[in-house]
């Protein structure tokens, strides 16, 4: 009787907790690392520019040999599948999708010097989690309506991910303003607000950056809205060299 109960008890267990199963798009033995792309979502969801992200981070991971592992549920943020993660990577992500073991987990994670990129509405995600938006590098404010052209400014093209880059450039995306700016990022690029309605930071708009905290690296652009996006040029350099930056020491600033 006592082995029946065994037998019920697990797959109660098994019930309430799924398994937390991550999946490589494009392992291989010839890879150096790993990166870990959670897509969950619990406000807006970007379904094409997810989509084109996985596909295009995929194409990254194989052109830089990195193993490229995917979930849609953050539950797969446990300490056995972070084992061998360089980076966690949050393709927009949003609203509070972390229980606190997660966010326990993903603070160790971050500890031990590994690195994170958000995406933009990375930005738009686990508002109450403090750690998490000072990890990013601030949380999303607003936007003015649908999509846009606006020019922005390189102001710092000696990082990896920024060296291809024309000092002004123009790109079309739904432009975030920002609250909780973390005065220890490194700006990249700079949104030119006189080229587009709705901005509210005035002269100095960041719009990518990157920062080391708690002993990690940490990579984010608040481009990324449309799935266009994830097939220009400039944008693929701009993210290859952020996942690089966050991922390598060789990197570092
Ligand atoms: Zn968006």
């Amino acid at each position: 009787m006592i082995y029946n109960y065994s037998i019920i008890f697990y797959i109660f267990i098994s019930f309430l907790f799924p398994a937390q199963e991550i999946e490589c798009l494009n392992c291989s033995d010839q890879n150096t690392f790993s990166v870990l792309v959670i897509t969950e979502t619990k406000g807006y969801v970007h379904r094409s520019a997810i989509k084109a992200g996985i596909e295009l981070i995929k194409i990254i991971g194989t052109d830089n040999n990195f193993n490229v592992f995917h979930s849609s549920n953050s539950n797969v943020i446990t300490a056995k599948n972070l084992k061998n993660i360089n980076t966690i990577i949050f393709l927009n992500t949003t609203s509070d999708i972390l229980n606190i073991t997660e966010q326990k987990t993903m603070e160790e994670f971050i500890s031990k010097g590994r690195g994170f990129v958000g995406i933009h509405s990375a930005a738009d995600t686990e508002y109450k989690w403090s750690w998490y938006g000072e990890l990013v590098g601030a949380y999303f404010k607003s936007h003015p309506p649908g999509t846009s052209f606006a020019t922005i400014n390189t102001i710092n093209t000696s990082h990896i991910s920024t060296k291809h880059l024309e000092s002004t450039w123009e790109i079309r995306d739904e432009w975030y303003n920002y609250y909780n700016i973390n005065s220890n990022i490194t700006v990249l690029l700079n949104l030119d607000e006189t080229t587009y309605f709705g901005g509210k930071h005035g002269k100095n708009h960041p719009i990518t950056w990157f920062h080391e905290y708690k002993g990690g690296k940490s990579f984010y652009t608040g481009l990324g809205h449309l799935a266009k996006t994830y097939s220009d040029e400039r944008f693929i350099k701009l993210l290859t060299g952020g996942i690089l930056y966050v991922s390598l020491p060789e990197y570092d600033e």
